[in-house]
């Protein structure tokens, strides 16, 4: 925590949260000595092109290789990140890692001898939280990000969710235009899970859409389900966006989504969130 009001929210959370003996306020040092000793970790899972089956791009997805507690996912420790503010620091180490990565892996030769580059117009989409969008100096960390790994600002598309742009005003509306002025591609996260996804698409103007994973996973289930999911893409499709359906399991769903006009997906069927060095063989294939 960094300032009075920080840590009052952190005492708050305890309250809400009654955790007894594991207090937000310790679980916020310890998640600060992770950061300090690097235990914090990027995966990456494929954005996968449907028609070609090709990787087209990754999201990074953060990690926590924690000594005592194993793998942790984000749900695990964010909300902590979150509260403390140190999803600032981390926010902008997991971008600057993405995109050192995914610029490595453009410039990689493909592996077998293969002609042509394999990764070379690789794309990546990093999350970003609305705490690191109300940073004053956001649009100078995403430059420098692109800056100091050479990634093109047009292989870079930022998430965000309708939280985390709930709230905000004139300066993150500023902010975004700024990034969007340079070249990053922006993202609705989780669409259709806000309570307000038209105010949002209107306000934001997304340059893609992601379609939360609920809504794949209701695909089949009812005519109704089926109705919904359909008539979410279709928005994102008629007002230009890119839509990327999320959580992809069977083949059926993908099958499905092709049908009702999604070229883009990401899930299980195709990938997992892995390791840097776990995808990169396959991603620089030719
Ligand atoms: P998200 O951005 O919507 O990411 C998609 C989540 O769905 C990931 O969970 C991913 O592992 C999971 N997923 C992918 N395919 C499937 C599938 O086929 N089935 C199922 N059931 N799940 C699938 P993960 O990695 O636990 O991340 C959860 C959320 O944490 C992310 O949701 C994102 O909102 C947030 N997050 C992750 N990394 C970062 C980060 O670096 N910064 C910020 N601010 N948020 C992050
Ligand atoms: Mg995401
Ligand atoms: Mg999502
Ligand atoms: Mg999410």
């Amino acid at each position: 925590a960094t300032s009075v009001a920080e840590l009052l929210e952190l005492r708050r959370l305890d309250a809400a949260a009654g955790l007894g003996s594991r207090h937000v306020l310790d679980e916020s040092h310890a998640l600060r000595a992770g950061i300090d000793a690097q235990e914090l970790v990027v995966h990456y899972q494929p954005v996968v092109d449907l028609p070609t089956g090709r990787w087209e791009g990754v999201e990074a997805l953060v990690r926590w290789e924690h000594p005592q507690r194993g793998l942790l996912a984000p749900a695990a420790f964010l909300p902590v990140a979150e509260a403390s503010g140190l999803i600032v620091p981390l926010g902008r180490q997991v971008l600057t890692l993405a995109c050192t990565q995914v610029a490595l892996w453009r410039d990689t030769p493909p592996t077998g001898g293969g002609a042509g580059g394999g990764a070379r117009d690789l794309h990546v989409a990093v999350n970003l939280s609305g705490r690191q969008l109300g940073e004053p100096d956001v649009v100078d960390v995403i430059t420098d990000a692109l800056l100091v790994s050479g990634l093109p600002a047009q292989a870079l598309t930022l998430e965000l969710t309708e939280t985390s742009l709930a709230g905000t005003g004139a300066q993150v509306d500023a902010a975004l235009a700024a990034i969007r002025a340079r070249g990053v591609r922006l993202a609705l996260d989780d669409f259709g899970t806000g309570y307000a996804s038209y105010a949002y698409l209107q306000r934001f103007q997304p340059d893609v859409v992601k379609i939360d994973r609920c809504f794949v996973a209701a695909l089949g289930r009812s005519e109704r389900d089926d109705l919904l999911t359909s008539s979410l893409i279709g928005l994102g499709l008629q007002l230009g966006c890119g839509v990327v359906a999320e959580g992809v399991e069977t083949p059926e769903q993908a099958r499905m989504l092709a049908d009702l006009g999604v070229t883009t997906a990401q899930g299980y069927l195709f990938s997992p969130p892995r390791t840097a060095q776990a995808l990169g063989a396959r991603l620089v294939a030719p």
